[in-house]
């Protein structure tokens, strides 16, 4: 079959695989859709939490043997540790992702643990079934920040990790929710989904600030715009820098957590979620163009905010 391979620093490329073999326990998944992550284009040009060859895609919704639309929940704990035991596999030293230790998405069948398979309601599209994943990474930042209803809610960074932290505060009840970008056409998308407040840069302060991004310059902004007592959680990924004033958290009890994946429970109320929220904006691409796409998006192609390959 055909996929598309990471196969060396900086390249995707089409290439012929053999079909994947499946053990007790496991199930093929025909993959309808699959989404192409921010963590994909930054994680090909510093391979390190991935090693090609690879397939990567851990975001894809498709057809089991037996005839179930399902979404899949790419990431497994060890089963084995404290963490495990107490419902966080996501933070298991030997967690495995689908797409990132295994193969994943972006090939016309994957295989995958029988247990990760979580079903779709009939209505529901296959691009919706696709943006199941990044939803779910939504739900636990919210739950992390607390789920305070009647907040003010400060979003840097308008791809697919800000506005899903957008649909989440929404429906969480959030008062009033701030998305700050450097991109003009991603702060309309956010704004097409209902921010209150769309800017280059966050103004005032919050109960709550999502940093999506992940640079020195969003880590500091998303400590300086708090209050007092605030949190910021932390999604995004591009820099290991903290570049923030540590004593403004001792001196004003600020607080900054990292927000990575989510649970099981909270995969099943992004499926729920995936119905319900407006996810107009992913654009799909047949997964033989997946080359060119992943190219534009790493030389900053800011007209598509979410891509979704389709095998
Ligand atoms: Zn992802
Ligand atoms: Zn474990």
């Amino acid at each position: 079959m055909q996929a598309l391979v990471f196969t060396r620093p900086g390249v995707v490329e089409l290439q012929d695989i053999d079909e994947p073999s499946v053990k007790a326990g496991e199930a093929v998944v025909d993959v309808a859709a699959c989404g192409i992550c921010g963590s994909e284009l930054h994680g090909i040009s510093q391979p390190g939490f991935r090693q090609p060859p690879l397939v990567m895609g851990h975001e894809f919704a498709g057809t089991t043997a037996d005839g179930r639309r399902v979404a899949v929940n790419p990431l497994t704990g060890c089963g084995q540790c404290s963490l495990c035991h107490s419902g966080q596999e996501r933070i298991c030293p030997g967690r495995a992702i689908v797409g990132i230790h295994r193969a994943g998405g972006f090939a016309p069948r994957v295989v995958v643990p029988e247990r990760s398979l979580h079903d779709l309601p009939a209505h529901l599209s296959w691009e919706a079934g696709a943006m199941v994943e990044p939803l779910a990474n939504g739900v636990h930042a919210w739950g992390l920040a607390g789920a305070p209803k009647s907040s003010r809610v400060g979003v840097i960074g308008a791809g697919t990790i800000g506005l899903v932290c957008l649909l989440a505060a929404q429906r969480g009840g959030a008062d009033e929710i701030a998305v700050a970008d450097l991109s003009e056409r991603r702060l309309e998308v956010a704004g097409g989904l209902g921010a209150d407040v769309t800017s280059p840069a966050l103004e005032g302060e919050f109960d709550v600030i999502f940093d999506a991004v992940g640079l020195p310059a969003t880590h500091q902004a998303s400590v300086d715009r708090l209050r007092p007592g605030g949190i910021a959680v932390w999604l995004g990924l591009m820099s290991p820098d903290a570049g923030f004033d540590a004593t403004a958290l001792v001196r004003q009890e600020k607080r900054v957590t990292g927000s990575f994946a989510y649970t099981d429970d909270e995969f099943s109320t992004a499926v729920q979620m995936a119905g319900e929220v407006d996810l107009g904006w992913a654009d799909s691409f047949p997964l033989n163009e997946g080359a060119q796409v992943f190219m534009s998006l790493m030389h900053g192609r800011d007209d598509v905010t979410k891509a979704l390959l389709r095998p």
